[in-house]
């Protein structure tokens, strides 16, 4: 009996020993899902070269009689393989689940399955409002640090004091101007007369005879005119900024060409950008083609706001010249004039 007991005790040791030796070779958890794999995997053999079954296996032991551990875990093969075959054939098989969130904690979802998983964690609130919009991704002119550059690039503010000086450095470009054939002819370059501060801008064609000698825009008897249409809206003479398309005289009071106009641009451009004012007044055909670029006639734009560069109205209307020909068309100057100033919420009297 006590025999009996003692070699039961051997075998129940020698079971022990065998299941701590294979565990710690192959590192795996759990059981072997059969015995004899126990001793397989520890290259264990039976005197007569088969696999060693420990008595307990023989009796129908629960624990060492369980299921193969699924494929899944590794365990049909690679735990059971030598070192060397366990690596080759970890390398082929899908991580252990437990091993999953490591994996995937070294190695970013996908794009998509992160934005997936995202619209996933909203609220149903949330997701009845349908897809979050996508955030635009920061630009490097967006970002904190990039902000003083875009602060400098951004137009900044223009003093009434660096307005004037601009325009003066401006003029005096425009006095040395030879960019287009009208330079020849010309005695005085005439760039404008007023008040770079007003929130009116005449725009005529371009210097006339007297205004060529005197180097200043509508001084001769059309300017006199102008003058009086500026004194009847309730301004001074010199309180509104006055100008032309082009700055030098055109020969024989010709109409400036289409290149010409062209060239000499981007000085009015950079007047009116200092200047900004609310209303822009074009005298004539010419001006308003000047200005828009419109091939249509001055009887058809007379009295139209249209926009210049998509942010200041333009009021077209006749040329004063016009007016000295035609008298009777002072009356529709005069509405065009009344609907600039209740633009500017002036009240003008009523000389209809
Ligand atoms: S018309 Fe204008 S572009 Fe032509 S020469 Fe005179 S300033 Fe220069």
């Amino acid at each position: 009996m006590v025999e009996a007991l003692r070699e039961e005790l051997a075998d129940l040791t020698a079971s022990v020993r065998a299941f701590l030796e294979w565990h710690a070779a192959t590192g795996a958890d759990g059981l072997p899902g059969h015995p004899s794999a126990l001793h397989e995997a520890l290259g264990a053999s039976s005197p007569d070269g088969g696999p060693p079954a420990p008595r307990r296996a023989e009796r129908g032991f629960a624990g060492l009689d369980a299921p193969s551990p699924p494929a899944s875990r590794g365990g049909s093969g690679a735990a059971f393989a030598p070192p060397e075959q366990r690596s080759a054939a970890a390398a082929v098989s899908p991580p252990h689940p437990e091993q999953r969130p490591a994996a995937a904690a070294v190695s970013p979802p996908h794009p998509e399955q992160r934005s997936a998983e995202a619209q996933a964690a909203r609220s149903p609130v949330q997701a009845q409002r349908g897809p979050e919009p996508s955030r635009p991704a920061v630009s490097a002119a967006s970002s904190p640090r990039a902000e003083p550059a875009a602060r400098a690039n951004a137009p900044q503010p223009v003093t009434p004091e660096e307005r004037v000086t601009r325009l003066a450095l401006l003029a005096e470009e425009v006095r040395t101007c030879q960019k287009c054939p009208l330079h020849e002819g010309r005695t005085h370059t005439v760039f404008s007369r007023g008040s770079p501060l007003s929130e009116i801008v005449f725009v005529g064609e371009g210097p006339g005879a007297e205004e060529d000698l005197q180097g200043e825009p509508f001084v001769g008897p059309a300017g006199q005119l102008l003058d009086k249409m500026i004194a009847a809206m309730g301004y001074q003479r010199d309180g509104v900024y006055i100008c032309n398309i082009v700055k030098c005289r055109p020969p024989k009071n010709r109409k400036p060409e289409p290149a010409e106009m062209a060239t000499c641009s981007p000085y009015l451009a950079s007047q009116l950008a200092l200047i900004k004012p609310k209303v822009i007044v074009a005298l004539g055909a010419t001006a308003v083609q000047g200005l828009i670029g419109t091939t249509e006639g001055i009887t058809k734009l007379r009295g139209t706001w249209k926009l210049y560069k998509g942010s200041i109205p333009i009021m077209p209307t006749f040329h004063p010249a016009y007016l000295l020909r035609q008298p009777s068309a002072k009356r529709e100057v005069w509405s065009d004039l009344k609907e600039v100033m209740r633009h500017l919420g002036k009240s003008a009297p009523d000389r209809g």
